[in-house]
């Protein structure tokens, strides 16, 4: 069994139909029994539901397999990391990490018998949810920067059958607007102030461990609105509580110098963070400017000796480059974040994950615009063998 608990005043819910304290509006995380869960670490078949006596739902799960992601050992790429690996979550059936989270989040939507999901998007968020919903046979709302979802997110959104409204501003307003609709209408918010949803996504960790057989010294992890950082940290915190290990590994949040607040709450020592007002970074789906689980990841990053680390849109190409052409791992720019910042670390590391948020085939608009357009030639064998 489970409970939701506030993490700034402690209250405790038995309730599942709550996103934040009613008390303080503090964000919750789920507690669980750790006494009566037993998982297997034994490195075979990994996948969310692999661990279910974890995870807060009691009916059938709506799966499409996702998890169980290849983690590959980087092997010419030279850092200061002497066994960097990168787990690839673009190879998840929508391509990002999301899908964690939606198994989980329309999971807990069917077993509380809502009938409709909502969710803002810079567009992952967006893919994953119609496409959970299309399973499930919900309803899927979508509400999206107008004009700066990457082009396959959308594709996906609208193909899997979601209503998509793209509002003219940016997603940190997109999803003020999504809570205050939840909250008039029975809708089920997907976006990651749900608890439910970042139950799913702390699987990353139970997978890093399970197929490692260790915990690694850091995991890097590219940091939008900081769902994700705080429930890898959430899912190694559970790996001690349970007893299989004694060590966390080091949060290393990495930002896009465009949206930065989380880095710039870190560089001051503090555990607030003052929005930037208008964020620009070529990584779309770090795009963010007012974090909603700011307060969470800043606990991880303090809490497990970790950093925040921010790099330029020329170090995010850089590295995504670099990925594809020497390692033969196709991710979106905000993914590559991850590489960007293990890159710049400049303490000397024994072992840590980068977390490949997301596919190359998501965002085809930027590869063209930083690999140029194919050479165009006519059909003519002497012409082409000249070009070789
Ligand atoms: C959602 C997303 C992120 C950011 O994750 P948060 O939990 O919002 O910090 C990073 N990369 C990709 C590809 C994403 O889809
Ligand atoms: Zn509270």
């Amino acid at each position: 069994m489970y409970l939701l608990r506030c993490i700034e005043c402690g209250s405790e819910f038995d309730s599942d139909f709550i996103y934040q304290c009613s008390k303080c509006n503090g964000l919750l995380d789920v507690v669980y029994d750790y006494s009566e869960i037993k998982l297997n670490f034994d490195g075979n078949n990994l996948s969310v539901w692999k661990y279910k006596d974890a995870l807060p739902v009691k009916i059938k799960p709506v799966s499409l397999r996702e998890g169980g992601t290849p983690l590959y050992k980087i092997e010419k790429i030279e850092s200061g990391v002497k066994n960097l690996f990168v787990k690839h979550e673009g190879l998840n059936p929508s391509g990002s990490f999301k899908d964690r989270g939606m198994t989980v989040g329309v999971t807990k939507a069917v077993e509380l018998k809502m009938r409709t999901v909502i969710c803002a998007s810079t567009g992952n968020t967006s893919a994953s949810m119609a496409m959970y919903a299309a399973k499930a046979g919900l309803r899927a709302v979508v509400i999206l920067p107008s004009g700066k979802v990457a082009l396959g997110k959308l594709a996906q959104a609208l193909m899997h059958g979601a209503k998509v409204i793209a509002v003219k501003d940016n997603f940190d307003k997109a999803l003020e607007i999504v809570k205050s609709l939840a909250m008039r209408k029975s809708l089920y918010l997907l976006n990651s102030i749900n608890p439910f949803r970042l139950e799913g996504q702390k699987t990353i960790a139970y997978e890093i461990y399970d197929e490692l057989g260790f915990v690694p010294d850091a995991i890097f992890v590219p940091v939008g609105n900081a769902g994700n950082i705080s429930a890898i940290y959430k899912g190694f915190k559970e790996l001690v509580e349970m007893g299989y290990t004694d060590e966390v590994p080091r949060m290393i949040g990495v930002q896009a110098k465009g949206a930065n607040p989380i880095y710039k709450a870190f560089v001051k020592g503090s555990r607030e963070i003052e929005p930037v007002k208008n964020p620009e970074t070529i990584a779309t789906a770090i795009r963010i400017g007012a974090p909603v689980n700011a307060k969470k990841a800043l606990r991880a990053i303090y809490e497990s000796k970790g950093a925040v680390i921010e790099v330029g849109d020329e170090e995010i190409v850089e590295a995504q480059k670099m990925l594809a052409a020497k390692e033969g791992i196709g991710v979106e720019p905000a993914s590559a974040a991850s590489l960007a910042g293990a890159l710049k670390f400049e303490e000397e590391l024994e072992s840590a994950v980068c977390i490949a948020t997301g596919n190359l085939l998501k965002d085809p608009d930027e590869v063209i615009r930083v690999c140029g357009k194919p050479i165009e030639v006519e059909a003519d064998v002497d012409v082409i063998e000249k070009l070789l």
